[in-house]
């Protein structure tokens, strides 16, 4: 399958500022004194401490020639990234080979309405995102708690932070970015994303269900399938979302969403949607009581995720954000009908460097004055946390 987005080779508008970036985060990376980090200490997480280097063409002492225009490279608190790095399981060799290697990063037709830009590498694993100033702010002084955070819970479902850099090229402005993981990369093809917040207002693309396709990301308004998940899973879910949400109204952030990937186990979305599979029931909706919507003859007992999703809780199989297996109950808006589907579930939140700032509090203020304030995406922290977690505890529900 062709990967989206466009490789970025000679000639493209971007391609100084890539290879910028290759080089900066070569240098970074293969540092000497990367190989063997020392235990972290407080200084380390001090954004004051300023981490510049030259990039002549003709190459320095300490970086080598190139054939893009001098620029300088900055690191945001090198070691305690090198240090996630290394909790996240990323080795240093992969890490490098997969940003910095003879393969071009592929730039992504922005998927956000920030402007934010975005770079896949080759293999799919890590995802660079341009950032404003303000984002990289809000990431550095949260750094040691998030830290904390993802050494005490393994199974944190927050984006993880491999680095943070700002590239400046003489004549240009600053360009900050972030390396994360890239929630999606996986051997099994993801079929379906959506984007998640828990608010209303304006979360739909407005799309037909032919111009959807694998890489478009739907919203909260466009979510037509409740996810059916074991109970001890299930609990697991929600006690992680309650960590993580903890951290985030604590750190003041908000807007944030749940990015969900759906695999359907038998490829059906690309044929089209609702052709007779094997696994697939149709079930009437129970109009009396729609809480009892489902099935009387379709068991979960003997079905192909009680193997695959046997759960140890010494040593859970299964990471929580990847691999999750799952029923997907679509609901059918015309026939009052639901079909189900077999599903492997990715997920993660995303977009976690705002703020409720000046602009948000001025975004909801105006908003409140056109629709219902409870709808809009800017809301105070705790507030949207309360409505994050509502919103997924009805679209994540108990299998029985
Ligand atoms: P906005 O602020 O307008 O919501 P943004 O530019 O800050 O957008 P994000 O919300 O971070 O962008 O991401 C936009 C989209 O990019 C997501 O909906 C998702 O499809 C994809 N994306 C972002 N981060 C990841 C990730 N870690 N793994 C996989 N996909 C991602
Ligand atoms: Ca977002
Ligand atoms: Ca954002």
């Amino acid at each position: 399958m062709k990967k989206p987005g466009q490789t970025i080779s000679k000639g493209h508008r971007n391609y100084d500022l890539m290879l910028n970036l290759q080089l900066g985060i070569r240098y970074s990376v293969g540092k000497p004194s990367s190989t063997q980090p020392r235990e972290l200490k407080p200084s380390d997480f001090d954004p004051k401490e300023k981490f510049w280097t030259r990039f002549p063409p003709e190459g320095s002492k300490m970086t080598p020639p190139h054939q893009s225009v001098e620029f300088k490279w900055k690191d945001y608190c090198p070691l305690v990234f090198r240090h996630l790095r290394k909790l996240f399981a990323v080795d240093p060799a992969d890490y490098m080979m997969a940003i910095c290697g003879n393969e071009a990063l592929r730039e992504l037709s922005s998927p956000g309405k920030s402007g934010s830009l975005f770079y896949h590498t080759q293999d799919d694993r890590f995802i660079i995102k341009t950032v404003k100033k303000c984002e990289v702010k809000v990431l550095i002084r949260m750094l040691s708690s998030y830290y904390q955070h993802v050494s005490k819970y393994k199974n944190s479902l927050l984006t993880k932070f491999y680095g943070v850099h700002c590239v400046k090229s003489i004549g240009c402005q600053k360009v900050r970015f972030i390396v994360m993981g890239n929630l999606f990369c996986s051997d099994y093809r993801i079929h379906r994303r959506f984007d998640l917040k828990g608010s209303s207002y304006g979360r739909t693309i407005h799309k037909a269900e032919g111009e959807i396709d694998e890489t478009t990301t739907l919203k909260d308004l466009d979510l037509n399938f409740v996810f059916h998940i074991q109970k001890p899973w299930l609990k697991k879910l929600f006690w992680q979302i309650e960590q993580d949400c903890e951290f985030l109204v604590a750190e003041g952030i908000m807007d944030y969403s749940l990015l969900v990937g759906l695999h359907f186990r038998d490829d059906v979305f690309n044929s089209k949607m609702g052709t007779s599979v094997p696994y697939q029931k149709v079930c009437v909706l129970n109009e009396s009581d729609p809480g009892q919507e489902y099935f009387t003859e379709f068991s979960f007992a003997d079905s192909w995720w009680r193997d695959t999703a046997r759960i140890d809780d010494r040593e859970p199989m299964i990471q929580l954000g990847a691999n999750l297996p799952a029923m997907a109950v679509h609901h059918q808006k015309d026939h009052g009908s639901a079909k189900m589907y077999q599903v492997i579930l990715y997920f993660g939140i995303i977009d976690i460097l705002q703020d409720y700032d000046i602009s948000k509090k001025i975004e909801h203020a105006y908003k409140s004055l056109q629709v219902d304030p409870n709808s809009i995406s800017a809301v105070d922290p705790k507030l949207y946390s309360r409505r994050f977690r509502d919103f997924i505890s009805r679209v994540f529900v108990e299998d029985d």
